[in-house]
């Protein structure tokens, strides 16, 4: 295969990745491998994993807190912000209040800074309706 053709697939890959990714808000390797394959069967999750490590070093998607399994998960918005997530069914949604928290939150642990961002769990909503 020329080294010319394996830069398209790769570049395909990533625009597709790029693509699911702002589709989805958040989405782990194996979860864009699935949503891919609907459009491009042959790519495995080698390729995938490559390409999300690549868009990950060049700042076009963000990481986001790991899946409940433990697998990294990428973010499409990579502006810094809050995270929830659904302790039941592992879906994650963006906020962000750390201004707004942090001075209670340091007055809280005197003498403590905080740093980064926070990752808040609980119940989402269609979790709580369904259990309802
Ligand atoms: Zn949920
Ligand atoms: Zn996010």
């Amino acid at each position: 295969m020329q080294p010319q053709t394996v830069k398209q697939r790769q570049t395909k890959y990533c625009d597709a990745i790029e693509d699911t990714l702002s589709r989805l808000g958040h989405a782990t390797n194996s979860e864009l491998l699935q949503f891919i394959r609907t459009s491009f069967p042959e790519v495995s999750a080698t390729t995938v994993h490559r390409a999300t490590t690549r868009l990950a070093e060049r700042g076009t998607i963000g990481i986001a807190p790991a899946a409940r399994d433990g697998s990294m998960r990428y973010d499409t918005n990579v502006a810094p912000h809050d995270h929830f997530m659904c302790n039941q069914c592992g879906v994650i949604r963006d906020t962000d209040v750390i201004d707004r928290v942090k001075p209670i939150l340091e007055q809280s642990i005197a003498g403590c800074a905080i740093e980064g961002r926070l990752t808040i769990s609980g119940i989402c909503k269609q979790c709580r309706e369904k259990h309802s």
